[in-house]
């Protein structure tokens, strides 16, 4: 059974006589550096001389070095520059300044998993990820409210290491939510296939493909795309409060029917089996080589996707309507999601 930790089930007063290096300040690194000096821990930010982030760290009050510095000053080091950049900053930064009974942390397993970064022995690793964006894990650590979370350990010299994690995930407000403990290959592993197979390559392609096919059967564009992309976000608000049946039992029968007969045509057996395939690709560390190769080359592919992306029509079609409907006034004006019509 899948443990679940809770404040109860930890103390930051663990982490009293350490120090914190928080590398990187943007997504992720602003909010846990945040919260956990709001929580009574030490910490440092560690940023390269030109960062730009440099003045968003001192002006929130905190101390800012280089990463090399950072790392020497503290221990526990916590990782939160983009996975890309982790394997250079570690060789560069970080493991000259590494000392036996230090916790190295990261937000994401990938380069531990397949080995892009190798851990000393003597060193702790583990890692807490928030299940989250990092402004919502400040925005929520500042409302007293938490945000759900990841905890594993890869490597445990202290033996301590489960302990220490538990107080950093303490001190970013994981554990007000509760935090689920996984192993690094399981949250990486999971975590890849997800964002591939579901939730931001399988999402795309359906409703693009939603969307094309409307519009090449003759119905105008902007229905076509209140149809398959606007209203997706009420559907997936209804299973997110309450799960699949949640939403069966809000939308028509008719749509329930219809879904319940055609949805299994539509994302059919050979979907099962390209899903199958991805996952494969993940787990033998085929796409992982692909992406860090992709890196080396200067992003050919990437960019050229991307931009095909963004020439995609339903993209012109979607910014002309959000420019029309008073919902997306609401998302411009706070930046956050559109309130549901
Ligand atoms: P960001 O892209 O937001 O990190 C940007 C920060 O890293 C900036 O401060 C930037 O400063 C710094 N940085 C970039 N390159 C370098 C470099 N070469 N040397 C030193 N600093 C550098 O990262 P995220 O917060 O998105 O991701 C951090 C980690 O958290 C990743 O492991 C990610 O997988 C994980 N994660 C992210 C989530 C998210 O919602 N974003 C969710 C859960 C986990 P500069 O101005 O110098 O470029
Ligand atoms: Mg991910
Ligand atoms: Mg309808």
């Amino acid at each position: 059974t899948t443990e679940i930790y809770y404040d109860d089930d930890a103390d930051v007063s663990t982490l009293e006589d350490d120090t914190v290096a928080v590398l990187g300040y943007g997504s992720q690194g602003h909010a846990h550096a945040l919260n956990l000096a709001e929580s009574g821990v030490d910490v440092v930010v560690g940023l390269r001389e030109d960062s730009s982030s440099r003045s968003a760290a001192e002006a929130d009050g905190l101390a800012v070095t280089t990463p090399a510095e950072a790392v020497a000053q503290s221990t526990y080091v916590s990782v939160l520059v983009p996975d890309t950049v982790q394997p250079a900053v570690y060789e560069n930064a970080i493991e000259p300044n590494l000392e036996a009974g230090d916790t190295l942390q990261f937000a994401h397993g990938l380069n531990i998993h397949y080995n892009q970064i190798t851990p000393p022995e003597g060193v702790d690793v583990t890692m807490v990820a928030p299940k989250s964006p990092g402004h919502l894990v400040r925005r929520n650590y500042e409302n007293d409210e938490g945000t759900p979370g990841l905890l594993a350990v890869y490597q445990d010299e202290t033996g301590d290491a489960d302990e220490r994690a538990l107080a950093y995930a303490k001190a970013i407000g994981c554990t007000r939510a509760g935090v689920i403990e996984t192993t690094f290959q399981e949250e990486v592993e999971s975590d890849l296939f997800g964002e591939q197979a579901v939730l931001c390559g399988g999402v795309t392609a359906l409703v693009k493909h939603g969307y094309e096919t409307l519009v090449d059967a003759g119905y105008s564009p902007e229905i076509a795309y209140f149809e398959c992309l606007n209203e997706l976000k009420l559907i997936v608000d209804l299973m997110y409060e309450g799960g699949n049946m949640e939403m069966w039992n809000s939308v028509s029968d008719t749509a329930e029917y219809g879904g319940l007969t055609r949805g299994e045509r539509i994302v059919d057996d050979s979907v099962r089996e390209n899903m199958e395939e991805v996952l494969e690709e993940v787990q033998n560390g085929e796409f992982t080589r692909e992406w860090v190769l992709e890196n080396q080359a200067g992003r050919p592919s990437y960019t050229q996707l991307r931009q095909a992306e963004k020439e995609h029509e339903i993209e012109e079609v979607g910014e002309r309507l959000r420019d029309l409907f008073a919902w997306a006034e609401e998302a411009d004006a706070d930046g956050t999601e559109p309130e549901v019509p």
